[in-house]
């Protein structure tokens, strides 16, 4: 399943703006210089590109590219490429500085970077994806690098895109490059637990919530909701631990068992259902699916869509505590009522950045040219969650504040004294 990196808050608010109203507030705190935050407000490079394909009807056209490298001050830019046909400079200006706070706050060495390609990849061709790909490439051969910066998948894009990519670049370098690009095919240097890193890392940063909110786990009652890759193996690695997961939901519904989901047996039904939970017996269908995000349960665990815990709902929400699976579920007006509450939630960038820090094994690997297992990934990907959660967790002791504000706290705080060890203004 391709990586997908939804704007913020697509479509209501504008990206960019709701993504700095909590970088201000934590840059406020930090009491961050004029300078640095002039510096990390805009874009270090933005490249935007024409590319004349020919398609299979004949006529040749014209499809406008973006790449937008917010900041290369930790390292190479690191961030998927979203075909799609409303994608716009503003979303992936927001997108590309989101993925420069995610990679600071698991403390890995890459700066953050985003594209897009305005197109429908569902009315192309097999033939013309491809072709737009690697002229996207070929427009991005000096941006591209794996010193520089790191394309990956994102929404339109999987690990076919990403096999071209890493051949067109390769072609042009007369020497195969596999660590130019993440995300791609195992055969092409992908690696062993990537599809389960992301749900993976939401469970390692739930259970080290629950310990600092003195949660048992074995007496613990869960809901999810989306039941895709992330939403799925966050249920079912929850669930091994010893929560109860009580709901779980997806496009086509959302279910309800008291006693508690058979997790294995929900994922044998979606994968024998095309992808859905459409017909689940194991729970009882839930008149109105978006009260799954208000039931009494200990863990509420959004890893679906975008904007879902708004001003309208959130003075709703039961549970102790928040876990972001999805990017942006919390719209910045919820957050005020959420902290209100009591209610721990752990922020997105660092919930669900257990696939960006797979993603790095994967560009590590390709540089040793060695593979790593299965158990050494998850081993090293936990170990990373884990001291992450804790150094978030810290800072929002010493500054007071929520998890999500402590998370860009840690991360503009590290690009910030990177800036001024740098310097070279
Ligand atoms: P996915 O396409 O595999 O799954 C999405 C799930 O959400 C599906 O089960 C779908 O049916 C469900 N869904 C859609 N609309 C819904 C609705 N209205 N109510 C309930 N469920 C609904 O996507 P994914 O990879 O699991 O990504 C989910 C979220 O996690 C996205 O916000 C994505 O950006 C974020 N994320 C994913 C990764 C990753 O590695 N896959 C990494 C970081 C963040």
């Amino acid at each position: 399943m391709a990586y997908i990196e939804p704007a913020p808050i697509k479509d209501k608010e504008n990206p960019l703006e709701s993504m700095m109203e909590r970088f201000n507030i934590a840059a406020e705190k930090l009491g961050l210089s004029d300078e640095v935050y002039n510096v990390l407000k805009n874009p270090a490079k933005q490249v935007i590109v024409s590319l004349p394909i020919t398609m299979d009807n004949g006529k040749i056209q014209v499809f406008e590219g973006i790449r937008v490298i917010h900041s290369n001050i930790l390292g190479p830019a690191k961030g998927g490429i979203r075909f799609a046909p409303d994608v716009h400079l503003d979303e992936v200006r927001a997108l590309a500085a989101w993925m420069t706070w995610k990679c600071a706050v698991v403390d890995i060495p890459y700066g953050g970077g985003k594209g897009g390609v305005r197109c429908n990849p569902r009315e192309m061709s097999k033939g013309e994806i491809e072709r737009l790909m690697r002229a996207y490439t070929m427009a991005m051969i000096d941006v591209f690098g794996p010193d520089k910066d790191i394309p990956a998948p994102d929404m339109g894009t999987g690990p076919r895109e990403m096999a071209w990519l890493m051949d067109e670049y390769s072609k042009a370098h007369g020497m195969t490059v596999p660590a130019v690009v993440t995300g791609k095919p195992l055969v092409l240097g992908g690696s062993l637990g990537r599809t389960e890193a992301t749900g993976r890392g939401v469970m390692v940063s739930a259970l080290s919530a629950m310990q600092k909110l003195k949660i048992n786990p074995f007496q613990a009652t869960c809901a999810v909701q989306g039941f895709g890759n992330v939403g799925s193996w966050a249920a079912q690695l929850l669930e091994e631990r010893g929560l109860k997961i009580t709901a779980i939901s997806d496009h086509t519904g959302a279910f309800y068992n008291e006693k508690g989901i058979n997790i294995e047996e929900a994922i044998k039904h979606k994968e024998a259902n095309n992808g859905t939970l459409e017909g689940f017996k194991g729970g009882d269908l839930m008149e109105n699916p978006g009260d799954l995000l208000t039931l009494d349960v200990d863990v509420l665990v959004p890893a679906a869509l975008e904007d879902v815990i708004t001003a309208a709902n959130a003075d709703k929400i039961k549970a102790k505590l928040i876990v972001e699976g999805a990017n942006g579920p919390t719209s910045a007006k919820a957050d005020a009522i959420i902290n209100d509450k009591g209610i721990m939630a752990v922020p997105d960038i660092l919930a669900n950045a257990g696939g960006v820090t797979v993603s790095y094994f994967e560009w590590v690997q390709n540089r040793l040219g060695y593979k790593w297992t299965a158990d050494r990934v998850n081993r090293r990907s936990d170990r990373i969650m884990k001291d992450a959660f804790e150094h978030v967790y810290q800072a929002s002791q010493k500054y007071d504040v929520p998890m999500r504000i402590a998370a860009y706290i840690v991360a503009i705080d590290k690009v910030a004294k990177t800036y001024t060890f740098r310097g070279g203004f």
